[in-house]
């Protein structure tokens, strides 16, 4: 008999005389992420990773923690999902650029929400004086997270220096400090 290997794009239905409740719930988006990095900011997601009952659904969730000041959710893009963010506290500056490199930008205090499209690079920002927390829901169980700079500049193995100097319309040296920075 021949074996034929398979591949899907996600994750194979689990036998459904094992599931139970558990594959369908998630318990810590009370928890406050660790907000001491560079950025200042922390993602907690609940996706097909965490859920496994989410498999085919096309949702999920995540908690986003920014400290105060300027805490920086970096500009991104979820290759699968458009997400829809709501403030549970704090002040967030927040905005996306469409094809057309159009800024569409908002200042949100608790309870706002702003919507991001699927594929559009996006980013949020902790502007007010305190620590600030948004949930967003995104329309794919696994939304998928490209960032800009991280994968531009700390790709592995790297981006040619000469290509990145002319797309950015700068000198080789800058690209090689910013490929050191973010390969660091
Ligand atoms: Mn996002």
């Amino acid at each position: 008999m021949t074996v034929i290997a398979v591949n899907v794009n996600g994750f194979p239905c689990m036998d459904a005389s094992r599931v139970t409740a558990n594959d369908f719930m998630f318990r810590g988006l009370d928890i406050a992420g660790d907000t001491s990095n560079m950025m200042g900011s922390n993602v907690t997601p609940a996706n097909v990773m965490q859920i496994p009952g989410l498999n085919t659904l096309g949702i999920s969730l995540a908690r986003i923690d920014f400290a105060a000041p300027l805490g920086l959710n970096p500009p991104h893009t979820h290759p699968r999902a458009t997400e829809i963010l709501v403030v549970m506290e704090g002040t967030l500056s927040v905005g996306f650029i469409t094809t057309a490199n159009k800024l569409f930008s908002k200042t949100l205090e608790k309870g706002d929400v702003f919507v991001f499209p699927k594929g559009l690079v996006h980013f949020q920002q902790n502007v007010g004086y305190s620590n600030a927390v948004a949930i967003s829901a995104l329309s794919s169980q696994l939304p998928g997270t490209q960032q800009v700079a991280q994968s531009l500049f700390g790709a592995s193995p790297p981006v040619d220096a000469s290509l990145l100097a002319k797309a950015f319309k700068i000198d080789v040296p800058l690209v090689q400090l910013l490929q050191r920075k973010f390969l660091g």
